[in-house]
């Protein structure tokens, strides 16, 4: 089967691409350029991998050509930005991004007799689902983010960056059912809502400005300046997930015919800086890395962080999912960053 991921050129879908070839499936990757597409036929040497080129995911028709003969897509082009000013350089990509997507699926996948799109993935976010919460709620593939809307609706260009991120992929998740909803295509959804994702980078980044906000964000806690201490490294600092698992997921989401109609929240669960420094201390020692040398926190400052907890237990229980530990998803990631000479 031939399935299309759009956005191939960012860090989960560098992974999801290469996963799908490991399984089989001819791989067509979206880029936005030449370059782009070059890089990872070059990566994956891989003839069941090709590219085609989607310079910008907002205008109507973008992915006309891109559908042709497809047999499922995965859409996981979007903006994971939170230093943007306009909310709509977010909503507008993600929204446009994940409508035009579905579109055109329904026009230029539909002009055979029989459409070959069986199934189509969308990769939205656990800011789809999460909101503030009393402590000891459980958020699953039930919940949804009421809240980002009204904060960016009040403050505007003023409301914090996440916020603006997060509407962005609530808006997106919510007009792909809306298009199902009102389409009845021939086609099912799964959407799939990752947690904050880490581990090796494989796609192309050619500066430490370029990395993903993710990883980006782990970078800092791991260097001597950005490390939290005292208290700040004892609380949660989000909810994580391994890339492989991600991967894993949108392929699994794909593979097996119950999926469809379904959300699955993508990763391994709550985490503290804390946590994650003393993951990689548990090692004693990584060859690559001084362990020794790498920030400590304040060990114990997370002994009463009450978190705020995502629940894996569906992609676990329908999927089959068996997700990695913490240890070995922050070791890898710091090698990586390390072998890029980006730490
Ligand atoms: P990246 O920034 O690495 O990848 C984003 C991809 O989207 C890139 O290929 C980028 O192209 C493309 N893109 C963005 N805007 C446009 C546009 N206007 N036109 C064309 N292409 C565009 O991010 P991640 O790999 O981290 O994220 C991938 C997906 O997973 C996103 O949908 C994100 O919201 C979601 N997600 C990520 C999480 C994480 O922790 N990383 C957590 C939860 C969800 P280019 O490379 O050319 O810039």
């Amino acid at each position: 089967a031939l399935v299309l991921v759009t956005g191939a050129s960012g860090f989960l879908a560098a992974h999801a691409c290469q996963t799908l070839l490991e399984k089989e499936f001819k791989v067509r990757g979206t880029v936005r350029s030449k370059e782009k597409g070059e890089y990872l036929v070059n990566l994956y040497k891989n003839s069941n991998f090709s590219y085609t080129i989607v310079p910008d995911i907002r205008p109507p028709n973008a992915f006309d050509e891109a559908v042709k003969g497809v047999d499922a897509v995965l859409h996981m082009a979007s903006p994971f930005q939170v230093n943007v000013v306009d909310p709509e350089d977010l909503v507008r990509p993600a929204v446009q991004g994940t409508k035009g997507v579905l579109e055109s699926i329904q026009t230029f996948n539909c002009v055979t007799i029989i459409p070959s799109v069986k199934r189509v993935i969308i990769t939205s976010s656990i800011a789809s689902i999460t909101v503030p919460s009393e402590p000891g709620h459980v958020f699953t593939e039930t919940d949804w983010n009421t809240l980002s809307a009204d904060i960016v609706a009040r403050e505007g260009i003023n409301a914090p960056g996440m916020e603006k991120y997060r509407l962005s992929k609530v808006s997106a998740e919510r007009a792909a059912w809306e298009f199902v909803d009102g389409q009845k295509p021939t086609w099912d959804l799964v959407t799939v809502c990752p947690l904050m994702i880490y581990r090796t980078i494989i796609h192309e980044c050619a500066s430490v400005e370029r990395l993903n906000t993710s990883i980006a964000q782990l970078r800092v806690a791991f260097t001597p300046e950005g490390a939290k201490r005292g208290e700040d490294a004892g609380r949660q600092a989000g909810n994580w997930a391994d890339v492989r698992d991600v991967a894993e997921i949108h392929t699994q989401a794909l593979l097996q015919q119950k999926a469809g109609g379904n959300r699955f929240i993508a990763g391994g669960g709550p985490f503290s800086w804390q946590m994650m420094y003393d993951s990689v201390q548990a090692f004693g020692h990584i060859d690559g890395l001084d362990v020794d040398q790498l920030p400590k926190g304040t060990p114990g400052s997370d002994r009463n962080t009450v978190y705020m907890v995502t629940s894996n237990e569906k992609a676990k229980r329908e999927l089959g999912i068996k997700f990695h530990l913490m240890g070995e998803c922050v070791r890898d990631t710091l090698l990586s960053l390390k072998a890029l000479g980006f730490f």
